[in-house]
C-alpha cells in the first residue's frame, strides 16, 4: 500500500450481531420464568413470525438446516428421489438431501442474480427422467444474498412436474416478489410450497441459532411432528396444567425444536427487523452511488417487482479490468480494515460433492466463472454511512492502484 493512502482507525467487521438491552431483558424473563425450553415464548414467536411474512403457520426450530431437513422429511423425500437445488449457495441446503438418503441434483445459476436458472432447473429435470433410476421429487431453490428467486416460473415447473417446493430463505427475510412475501406459501396452481429461514448470529434477524419452517397449516402440523421425536404432543401440552403424561410415537421423528431462550431474543428482533431493514437499504443506496461508474466492480441490482431482503452485497470483480486477483483483492480490503467474505465457494467444488458425484469444475460453468470474481462487502444494520464510503473508498483505492 502506499504512503499517502487513508485507513480507517478500527476494522469494519462483516457482520457482528445487534443485540440490545431489550433482547437481553428478553432472555433474562424467559430464564426467570419455570420454562427455558419450547414453550409460551415459542408459540408467541411462531405465531407473529407468520403473521409477518403472510403464512397460515410457521414453526420455530433450531436452525434453518432443521428446518430444510424437517420439510423434507414431512414431505417424505427419500431413497430413490432426485431434489434439485443450486450449486451457489452453504453446503448445509446439500446436505440435508444426503440426510435424508436422497440425491442432489446441481442446478447452475442465472448470471444476473446468481439463483438457480429456471432453464437449467428444467434441463436437469428432463435428465433424472430420461435416466430412469431416481424420481424427481423436490425443488429446493435459494433465494441468493436476499434477491428473490424467479418463483414464477419456478412453481409453474413444479407444478407441471408434480414436484415439492422447499425455499432455502436463510437470507430472505424480508423480501418479496410480485407483492408477496417470500414465507408466504400461496402458490397459484396449487402446489405445495413450504419456506426455511435462519436466524444464525451473521443473518438479518438472529437468535444466535434458530429457524423457523413456513407453510400450510396442515404441512407445519406434519413438520412439527418430525421437529420433536414424533411425538404427538409436545412436552409443553404435556407438562401444562391439565396436561396428560400419555403421548404416543408417530413418526422416527428428529429432536430441532427451538428453546424459549431463543424466541425472547426472536420476539425483540422482529419488533426490530423494519428498521435494520432501513438501515441495510440505506447502506446499499449509498454503496450503489459510490461504486457506480467503477469499470473493474460489477454492483448487484435488484429486478424490477423483486423487494430484496439485502441480507448481502455481492460485488463482481471485472478481472479482465485488474491486475490482481479476487483472492489479492480481498486481502487489501484486509490492509484498508475493511472484513470482506466470498458467498459461496460452489457446492461442486467441495471435495465431499465433487468426489461423490464426479463433478468438475466447469461441470457448472456460470457458478464458477461468477465464484473466481465474487467479494462480498460487509453490509450490517449496525453499519454507519461512514462505514460506507470507508469501504466504497477502499474498493476505488484498489481499483486505481490495480486496474489496467
Ligand atoms: C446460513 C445459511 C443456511 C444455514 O442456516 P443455519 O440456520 O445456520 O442452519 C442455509 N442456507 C444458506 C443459503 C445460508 O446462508
Amino acid at each position: 500500500m502506499g504512503q499517502n493512502e487513508r485507513v480507517r482507525a478500527e476494522f469494519l467487521p462483516f457482520s457482528p450481531p445487534n443485540i440490545g438491552d431489550d433482547e437481553i431483558a428478553g432472555v433474562v424473563d424467559a430464564l426467570r420464568s419455570d420454562w427455558i425450553t419450547t414453550g409460551p415464548k415459542t408459540k408467541r414467536f411462531e405465531a407473529e413470525f407468520a403473521d409477518y411474512v403472510n403464512a397460515p403457520a410457521a414453526l420455530a426450530l433450531s436452525s434453518c438446516t432443521d428446518a430444510l431437513q424437517v420439510a423434507l422429511a414431512a414431505h417424505g423425500v427419500g431413497p430413490g428421489d432426485a431434489v434439485f437445488t443450486t450449486t451457489m449457495t452453504f453446503c448445509s441446503t446439500v446436505h440435508v438431501i444426503e440426510h435424508v438418503g436422497a440425491i442432489p441434483i446441481l442446478v447452475d445459476v442465472d448470471p444476473a442474480t446468481l439463483n438457480m436458472s429456471p432453464a437449467a432447473l428444467d434441463a436437469a429435470i428432463d435428465e433424472v427422467v430420461a435416466g430412469g433410476i431416481l424420481t424427481p421429487r423436490c425443488i429446493m431453490p435459494v433465494h441468493y444474498a436476499g434477491h428473490p428467486c424467479d418463483m414464477h416460473a419456478i412453481d409453474a415447473i413444479a407444478a407441471s412436474r408434480g414436484l415439492h417446493l422447499i425455499e432455502d430463505a436463510a437470507h430472505a427475510l424480508p423480501a418479496t416478489f410480485d407483492g408477496r412475501m417470500i414465507g408466504d406459501p400461496t402458490v397459484d396452481g396449487g402446489i405445495s410450497r413450504s419456506t426455511a429461514f435462519s436466524f444464525y448470529a451473521t443473518k438479518n434477524l438472529t437468535t444466535a441459532e434458530g429457524g423457523m419452517l413456513t407453510g400450510s397449516t396442515e404441512f407445519i402440523d406434519e413438520a412439527r411432528l418430525w421437529s420433536l421425536h414424533g411425538l404427538n404432543r409436545d412436552a409443553w401440552n404435556r407438562y401444562g396444567k391439565g396436561g396428560s403424561w400419555f403421548y404416543e410415537v408417530v413418526r422416527p421423528g428428529f429432536k430441532c425444536n427451538m428453546t424459549d431462550i431463543q424466541a425472547a431474543i426472536g420476539l425483540v428482533q422482529l419488533q426490530r427487523l423494519e428498521s435494520f431493514q432501513q438501515r441495510r437499504r440505506a447502506i446499499v443506496d449509498s454503496y450503489l452511488a459510490d461504486l457506480d461508474g467503477l469499470p473493474a466492480v460489477d454492483a448487484p441490482r435488484e429486478l424490477p417487482g423483486s423487494v430484496s431482503a439485502l441480507h448481502l452485497f455481492p460485488i463482481r470483480l471485472r478481472l479482465d479490468r485488474l491486475t490482481i486477483d479476487r483472492s489479492r483483492f480481498i486481502s487489501e480490503l484486509g490492509e484498508r480494515n475493511i472484513g470482506s467474505s466470498v458467498h459461496f465457494i460452489p457446492v461442486h467444488l467441495h471435495p465431499y460433492y465433487a468426489n461423490k458425484y464426479g463433478f468438475a469444475p466447469d461441470d457448472f460453468p456460470i457458478a464458477l466463472a461468477e465464484y473466481e470474481r465474487l467479494v462480498s462487502l460487509p453490509l450490517n444494520n449496525q453499519m454507519t454511512l461512514e462505514d460506507a464510503s470507508d469501504v466504497a473508498d477502499a474498493v476505488r483505492e484498489i481499483c486505481d492502484v490495480f486496474g489496467r
